[in-house]
Order: structure tokens, then sequence, then C-alpha cells
């Protein structure tokens, strides 16, 4: 079944994103009506009809009632009652940032990301020494 984000600023669809979790908008109408609101969605409020709404407008570990459930036995995502998305609402954000502009980091922040490596790798190495004495 195709499955596409209702937020406008989102292209988001299950055929570009087939791992992408899609969750349904709330068939509430209050609820439905905040989610509009809040992805300032102008088209009249259908009480029927499915809409969905993509994982990236949700941090869905603190959003959801059953994410370990989810992520371990595949039961149903369930969200929590009162939330709505909040994540990546306007145009142009994170989830569509290509690899190219990623990597575009000043000299410095290469340095810093450099050090950051470093030193975790470090401590992984200390983490497996003291395993190891034990
Ligand atoms: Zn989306």
């Amino acid at each position: 079944m195709f499955k596409e984000c209702f937020v406008p600023t989102c292209t988001n669809n299950n055929i570009n994103w087939p791992s992408k979790i899609f969750v349904y908008v709330p068939r509430d109408e209050k609820r439905r009506k905040s989610w509009f609101e809040k992805a300032r969605v102008e088209k009249k409020l259908t009480k029927t009809s499915s809409i969905y709404c993509c994982e990236d407008h949700f941090d869905l570990q603190e959003d959801s009632e059953n994410w370990f459930y989810y992520k371990t036995i595949g039961s149903n995502l369930i969200l929590k009652k009162d939330a709505v998305p909040h994540r990546n609402m306007e145009a142009r954000v994170g989830h569509l940032q290509s690899p190219d502009q990623v990597s575009q980091l000043t000299s410095s922040e290469r340095k810093r990301k450099s050090e950051i490596l470093t030193s975790l790798s470090s401590i992984k190495k200390y983490k497996k020494t003291i395993i190891q004495d034990t």
C-alpha cells in the first residue's frame, strides 16, 4: 500500500524510503487537528481517510509507548497519546541532506572530528584492557 508523509515540506514515501516507519495520523478529530496545525496542513480535515506521517518528524524512541517491543519482536508501534510531529517540520532539513553536504566540514571541524574519533577508539581499547585484566 502506498504511504506518503502528510507533512507538506516532506517528500518521504514508502517508495523512495521503503525502510522508513510511517505512522497513522490519528483519526480522533482533536488529535488530527493538532497534527494538521503542527504540520501546517491547510487541507480540510477528513475523518476517515488514512493519512501517514513519517518517522522523521518524531523521536520515536521517546514518542512511542512500545519502542522496545517494536524493535525486538516487531509489534505494532503505538504512539503516546500526546505525541505530535515535532521534528523536521520546516523545508530542507536534516533528512534531506545529501552525503556531500555532510562531508563539507571546515578544516577545524574535520580536525575536531578526528580527535573525537581517536579518543573514542582509545576508550574502546582502554575498556578492552580492563576486561582482559580481570
Ligand atoms: Zn515526513
